[in-house]
């Protein structure tokens, strides 16, 4: 990991630190530009064909049912049972909270406005299970569309070595009452999705993190579906002072840096020596960490900085916008107002991020690559829509007709004109309305 000195680095060097290097990308976008239109012009035939190449498995058919996903529910160990449960229900009080009914407003005498949410009917969850299998993102993603009424789920996830999927998330699915699981990974269960197959119904929003395959194609469906937000590898962004403890950060930039080779792990601190006691921790936890080779790599890709304050610290952490902030420092609460772009933050020494990924109710499907500056992260409204309401009595219409019709006329719209011309006028003569 190389240690940059804050105060010593070039505007252009601050950007190309905080630039996410993504190789390879012209290979990939090929490759999901591909996959899509096998996907569209071949449907079914094509999903049994990407089993078999990228996940090296001959599918009998595309989903598991509900009677299936029960049967390999049952082989759940019963702690992971009770964790899934303690998670989803923190999960479940954190979402249900964000449901909030919105007052009318009477925005001129007799003109009344407000606006109601409805759920997004037909949505699309990924749940990731390439190198590892992600109940926490099933729990993440399904709580909140239940919350939010969503009347169609559907839950694609890649098939499993036996072809099917594990116990944790069919268990999550029996749990959440979803009655089937589509065994589909990567690009081609975007695709399936936002098109529609023979067995995949056609959905409106597609939600979900995932590889460069999955992150692709959500990115090109936009034209025929919403999807949650852009995505890239996983990132954290530490801020440590001298009063953070170097084991507590330095496994908290390991938990970040075993998701994936190209994962980044930040760390921003005051203290020198700070830096050097993490960097030496950090070497002791890998080398017993079972994704070893993984982690490593994302490490060597990474990086420290030295700042003079935590004012610096934080100007920094706002450019690189993180999607995971976590503030090991003392008085922490006093740099909350000056956090203006991060997907989720971590406050003091006893709240890993791994909190959040899991169990302590925050959503874990955020904003990564910069996107924090203008994206927000998975929650109930994700999963809602907002309308629009609004009504003019009498006096409303009296109130509000001369500048409809002085604003109409300014555009050169005169039927908009007439509209309000032709209702005043029925009031005065008294006719039907
Ligand atoms: P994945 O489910 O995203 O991808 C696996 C699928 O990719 C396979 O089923 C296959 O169909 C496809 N694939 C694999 N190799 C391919 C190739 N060469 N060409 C075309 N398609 C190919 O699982 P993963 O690979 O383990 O990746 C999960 C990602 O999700 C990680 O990068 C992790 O960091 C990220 N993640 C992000 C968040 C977040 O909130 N941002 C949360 C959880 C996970």
């Amino acid at each position: 990991m190389k240690i940059y000195s804050y105060k010593d680095l070039s505007e252009s060097k601050i950007k190309e630190l905080c630039s996410r290097q993504i190789e390879d990308d012209k290979l990939v976008e090929e490759r999901v530009t591909s996959i899509i239109e096998s996907v569209k012009n071949d449907g079914d035939k094509a999903l049994f064909n990407f089993a078999k190449t990228f996940d090296q498995i001959n599918l009998q058919k595309l989903f598991l049912d509900a009677e299936e996903l029960k049967t390999i529910a049952l082989t759940i160990p019963v702690v992971a049972k009770e964790a899934i449960e303690t998670a989803y229900q923190n999960i479940k009080t954190f979402h249900q909270s964000q449901l909030k009914t919105e007052d009318k407003v009477e925005t001129m005498p007799g003109v009344i406005c407000w606006r109601e949410s409805r759920a997004i009917e037909k949505v699309g969850l990924y749940i990731p299970g390439g190198t590892a299998v992600l109940p926490s993102t099933f729990l993440m993603l399904a709580t909140p569309a239940i919350i939010a009424g969503c009347k169609e789920i559907i839950v694609c996830s890649p098939p499993q070595s036996d072809g099917k999927t594990n116990c944790y998330l069919a268990y999550c699915a029996v749990l959440l009452g979803i009655e089937k699981i589509y065994l589909i990974g990567g690009a081609q269960a975007v695709a399936a999705m936002a098109f529609g197959t023979e067995s995949v119904p056609q959905v409106y929003k597609i939600f979900g993190p995932g590889n460069r395959y999955v992150t692709t194609a959500k990115t090109r469906v936009q034209n025929k579906v919403a999807i949650d937000m852009p995505a890239g590898p996983s990132e954290v962004l530490v801020i440590a002072d001298e009063t953070a403890n170097p084991s507590f950060v330095a496994a908290d930039l390991l938990a970040q840096a075993e998701h994936g080779t190209d994962s980044q792990a930040i760390l921003v601190s005051t203290s020198k020596e700070f830096i050097t006691q993490a960097l030496l921790e950090i070497e002791n936890q890998l080398s017993i960490l079972p994704r070893k080779e993984i982690a490593a790599k994302a490490i060597a890709n990474s990086y420290a900085i030295l700042v003079d304050d935590l004012t610096m610290a934080m100007e920094f952490s706002n450019e690189y916008a993180p999607e995971h902030l976590i503030l090991a420092t003392e008085n922490f609460e006093k740099l909350i107002p000056m956090i203006i772009n991060a997907g989720s933050v971590f406050l003091g020494n006893l709240t890993p991020e791994s909190a959040g990924d899991y169990a302590s109710g925050t959503n874990h499907t955020l904003p990564t690559s910069g996107f924090a500056k203008a994206y927000s992260g998975v929650s109930t409204d994700a999963f809602l829509k907002k309308i629009t309401f609004q009504h003019l009595s009498d006096n409303g219409l009296n109130n509000i007709g001369a500048t409809v019709e002085t604003l109409a006329a300014a555009e050169g719209l005169q039927a908009h004109k007439n509209a309000i011309t032709i209702r005043v006028g029925s009031q005065k003569s008294g006719v039907r309305r």
